[in-house]
């Protein structure tokens, strides 16, 4: 079970909604960094160890920066992502990117900001060494193939894009001997939003026993091992969240058999876990405009998939509160809406809530992974600002609201006047 208790009462956000009009996020800074800690905390034991926060959960850099002081680094995938972490003054290893189908100009940047490169393809290498020379340490993304069962969201390893096949990794690591290339990483990545403790532990043992067989094979001895990310969260009140000290325990045990039992010792174990850092502290807030009564009984919000599309595109269940009606008994059945032209538009279906009234407000748990970030404009929905609870109570705005002139900037209107049709 886990409770889906708030970080801000219903009088403090009414007042927020006088500064900042729904709707919004709103990340809760105290919970984040709690998190933060007791990640790291859990891996102690492993000397080096480091997350590096997968951006494209909720790039926001305020967010980074709060992360970055608590130890972690970041997990760019693009050149946006690349950029924000230039804006924040990372540099050198605290910047891993992990990407695949990439162009030359993204490789040159990495090299430029002398990120932990790591590749999705044995082709890569030669494209790499071509357009932005070979660094001296580099990683590859392994995909296991039928060796491991994926999970929903990734699907079937074997059908996945990512990742070099058993064989590559043998061939490829040869490769980067032969030109000279002088440390070197493994990562993979085979889940997404995966509760299970275990499915970590084994992913580490596929993962330790190719680092003994590369090593016994090539003679290559490890720096690091990336275990991706893919942690998931309770985003359902009976769901737990992933027992991160049983998961550490597993791992230490099978580092202890097979690493250091192997000489192979120390190795240094990195994540880059994006949806457990952020998704449970960011809220979707939004406020009631119309209740509709036909076939099906409906809330309307000023919210919409824009603002959050997972339950759209995935079908998935977020938690939602009608705040002050916490206690009250869940008598009605609604399906709650935005206001795209798409009937999918929809945060719920068939939800069990209280009585809603037009005025209400209503916070969308979860929503701090994958919710602004996957926005868009279709519609002409324009994406919402982006707020933090700090630890001390204030309320920063840490992203503005869009304007219809972001909207149309890139659009010339001159040119429109000027345009025979
Ligand atoms: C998305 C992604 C992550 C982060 O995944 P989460 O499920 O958010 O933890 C990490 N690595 C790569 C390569 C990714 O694509």
């Amino acid at each position: 079970m886990t409770d889906k208790i708030l970080p801000f009462s219903k009088s403090q956000l009414e007042k927020i909604t006088e500064t900042y009009p729904t709707p919004f996020h709103i990340y809760d800074e105290h919970g984040m960094r709690r998190y933060a800690k007791r990640f790291l905390d859990a891996f102690s034991w492993n000397k080096g160890f480091k997350e590096y926060y997968a951006i494209k959960a909720c790039p926001n850099p305020f967010l980074m920066k709060i992360l970055r002081e608590e130890g972690f680094g970041i997990d760019c995938s693009s050149m946006a992502e690349l950029v924000l972490a230039e804006k924040l003054g990372m540099r050198g290893e605290e910047i891993m990117f992990t990407s695949n189908d990439t162009p030359d100009y993204e490789y040159r940047k990495a090299r430029e900001l002398g990120a932990i490169i790591n590749l999705d393809d044995i082709s890569h290498i030669e494209y790499l060494e071509k357009h932005a020379g070979l660094p001296e340490l580099i990683c590859f993304r392994y995909n296991p193939g039928s060796l491991k069962e994926g999970n929903t969201i990734i699907g079937h390893p074997e059908e996945a894009k990512y990742g070099f096949t058993r064989d590559q990794l043998f061939e490829g690591y040869q490769m980067l001997i032969d030109k000279g290339v002088k440390r070197f990483g493994l990562h993979t990545m085979v889940a997404s939003n995966e509760l299970d403790p275990e499915y970590f532990v084994e992913t580490a043992q596929i993962l330790f026993d190719l680092i003994v067989e590369l090593n016994q094979k090539l003679g290559i001895r490890f720096e690091f091992v990336n275990l991706g990310g893919g942690i998931g969260i309770p985003y359902r009140p009976e769901q737990k969240p992933v027992d991160l000290d049983q998961m550490s325990a597993g791992i230490r045990k099978l580092y202890q058999e097979k690493i250091e039992a192997n000489g192979l010792a120390p190795l240094k174990l990195c994540f880059e876990s994006g949806r457990a850092i952020t998704g449970p502290f960011g809220y979707l807030v939004t406020r009631t405009l119309h209740i509709k009564k036909t076939y099906k009984n409906y809330v309307g919000l000023d919210a919409c998939m824009a603002n959050l599309m997972r339950p759209a595109l995935y079908g998935s269940y977020h938690h939602i509160t009608v705040l002050g009606k916490e206690n009250q008994p869940a008598t009605q059945i609604y399906d709650v809406t935005g206001s795209l032209c798409e009937n999918n538009d929809k945060f719920a279906i068939n939800r069990n809530l209280p009585e809603v009234e037009p005025g209400d407000l209503i916070v969308i748990h979860d929503a701090g992974a994958h919710g602004h970030s996957m926005g868009f404009n279709y519609n002409g929905k324009l994406r919402s600002s982006e707020l933090l609870l700090r630890e001390n109570g204030e309320v920063v705005q840490i992203r503005r609201a869009e304007t219809l002139n972001d909207l149309f900037a890139t659009l010339d209107f001159d040119q429109l006047n000027d345009f025979e049709a």
